[in-house]
């Protein structure tokens, strides 16, 4: 991944993208918040994972993600369609705009999705030091609590990147996951078109696939239906971030099981037939051990553990 150049990205609001995300227009974000003593005591690693890209489960279960808003217009287009299709999604929230917008983060959350922290300002935290870390994490997450009243528990460092220092700092004192992805349509990228977010998410998502998407751009919004649509016909279910990392404690991937729902094997098959084979036709070797096919007219249950409903 090509990074900005430490601090051009954060501070130039004219600056193009250089990694997938999008820069929200910046201003100067003064420093207000209470920064840490120089006294506070060293980061201790934890035990655990605390960084995730995708989660290796069995049931074909995904999470799409949005970030950089909430947008006054676009993120209620795409609540709306949301609630029309009936799945839940994760939020990553620019804390800034959480403030400008907080009845979008509220319906957010009234709708049944989850919210989770995306900096203050969308500054590359590499380029930070402690005490302005501290200060774009500390904001967002209070911006946050006062919208809607729920607490976050996953973060999402702009253009994905951390120091790991910066992700056992985050880590100890908010007790936050780092939330990247192994889905990215570049929906940011000119010239924006909803046929490319659709085919890209597409072509890319695969059992645990964490899918990054902008809600602050329209053609990513309106690709929404023919995406949700297309990747439900391959069997996948939505579930929110939080909700695919519990079910990857439940449920969790077997060794050499495939990663790919028998529906969608089978559509790719289809695709990659020829509309007039000139030779015998290869058979598609079956997964072994093929998944279960997934009911998806039944929501996934996470309340009892290893008592998963397909
Ligand atoms: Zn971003």
């Amino acid at each position: 991944m090509t990074v900005p150049a430490p601090g051009a990205a954060a501070t130039d609001p004219e600056d193009e993208p250089k990694d997938g995300e999008t820069v929200v227009k910046a201003v100067a974000v003064p420093e207000m918040m209470p920064l840490v003593p120089p006294t506070a005591p060293p980061v201790q690693p934890k035990e655990g994972k605390i960084v995730f890209t995708r989660c290796e489960l069995q049931p074909p279960a995904i999470a799409l993600t949005f970030d950089d808003g909430p947008h006054p217009d676009f993120t209620p287009k795409l609540l709306d369609i949301l609630k029309k299709e009936n799945i839940k999604v994760t939020f990553f929230l620019v804390g800034r705009c959480v403030n400008a917008y907080p009845n979008v983060v509220k319906r957010m959350v009234d709708e049944g999705h989850e919210i989770a922290s995306h900096s203050w300002s969308h500054p590359l935290l590499t380029s930070l030091g402690d005490q302005s870390l501290d200060s774009q994490m500390q904001r967002t997450h209070d911006a946050i609590i006062k919208a809607c009243g729920v607490t976050p528990t996953l973060y999402r460092p702009p253009y994905g990147a951390t120091r790991i220092s910066q992700r056992k700092f985050i880590h100890d004192k908010f007790g936050y996951l780092a939330i990247l992805w192994d889905v990215d349509p570049l929906d940011w990228q000119h010239p924006r078109t909803s046929k490319k977010v659709h085919d890209r998410v597409l072509e890319q998502t695969r059992i645990g696939s964490i899918i990054l998407c902008h809600d602050i751009h329209e053609t990513t919004v309106d690709a929404m239906p023919t995406t949700i649509a297309d990747l439900k016909a391959r069997g996948f279910q939505f579930l929110t971030v939080s909700q695919l990392l519990d079910l990857e404690k439940q449920a969790p991937a077997l060794p050499n099981s495939p990663k790919l729902p028998p529906q969608a094997i089978a559509a790719m098959a289809a695709a990659a037939a020829p509309a007039t084979p000139a030779a015998p036709p290869q058979p598609v070797p079956p997964p072994k051990p093929a998944p279960k096919p997934m009911d998806t007219s039944k929501p996934l249950s996470l309340e009892a553990p290893g008592e998963i409903k397909l």
